[in-house]
């Protein structure tokens, strides 16, 4: 298991989550994608909880 990491707090990443949805999952899904956006799957941020583009913790 790679150790990911938030790149705007520096934090550990926990899974995964939509930035457009909200779905959280275990397992990156790179089919899942919003046409129109460059907000997908991407990393969780571990102590907010909050997909890495909309992280609250720096
Ligand atoms: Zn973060
Ligand atoms: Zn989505
Ligand atoms: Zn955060």
């Amino acid at each position: 298991m790679d150790t990911m990491k938030c790149p705007k707090c520096g934090q550990a990443a926990d899974g995964w989550k939509c930035a457009i949805y909200g779905a959280v999952s275990t397992a990156h899904d790179d089919r899942h994608v919003h046409e129109s956006s460059d907000r997908y799957c991407m990393p969780r941020c571990g102590p907010c909880g909050q997909a890495v583009v909309q992280c609250t913790c720096a």
